[in-house]
């Protein structure tokens, strides 16, 4: 199995990279972010659970993340690989990936970490708040989620480096170049 992680601060350009891996490596897609907005959306327990944490630009409990995921895993018992897309965001959560890959005799191929700098991210956002209706990519929420990833969401960075796995890319660049450059990492794979 191709299972991948694509690692970066919001407005990295994980979606964007995401959509095209996909549809070239035929893997299946898991954001957590995406799967909280359809909780919230269709007034799950779980989407009332989560959604004040979401709108403030603050991580969701372990706990809660993990057993989503799992669940999302399970789903796709078929899939020729995954791409986890912001997940793992703590260490906790890299670890209870890793073990639960593990029970499936599998596990991650590679993280690919896409290197965006903080006035560039922000910018990035600004634009974007302009055409989605997050709530969360106003400035102030914004803000809370980029420290969030600075200071919480960055340490998973070393424990998949100890792993041998990571492989930073430059995110700032011509989204096509950007991909090229990952596809040759992820060809590059021991899979
Ligand atoms: P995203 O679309 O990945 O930027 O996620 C939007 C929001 O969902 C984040 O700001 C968090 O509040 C929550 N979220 C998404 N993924 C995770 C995760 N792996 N761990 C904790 N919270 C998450």
């Amino acid at each position: 199995m191709l299972n991948l992680v694509l690692f970066g601060p919001p407005g990295a350009g994980k979606g964007t990279q995401s959509e095209k891996l996909i549809d070239y490596y035929q893997l299946v897609h898991i954001s957590t972010g995406d799967l909280f907005r359809a909780h919230i959306s269709s007034q799950t327990e779980l989407g009332q659970r989560v959604s004040k944490l979401i709108a403030d630009g603050e991580l969701v409990p372990d706990s809660i993340t993990i057993a989503m995921l799992e669940e999302e895993i399970d789903k796709n018992p078929e899939a020729k690989g995954f791409i986890f897309d912001g997940f793992p965001r703590t260490v906790a959560q890299a670890e209870a990936l890793d073990r639960f890959l593990e029970s499936k005799e599998t596990a991650i191929a590679g993280v690919i970490a896409l290197d965006v700098t903080e006035e560039e991210l922000t910018a990035r956002i600004a634009k974007r708040k302009a055409i989605s209706n997050r709530a969360d990519d106003d400035s102030e929420k914004l803000k809370k989620r980029i420290v969030e990833y600075f200071s919480k969401t960055i340490h998973v960075l070393p424990y998949y480096e100890q792993q041998g796995k990571l492989t930073k890319v430059n995110g700032i660049g011509e989204i096509e170049a950007i991909f090229e450059e990952i596809k040759g990492i992820v060809d590059g794979l021991p899979v």
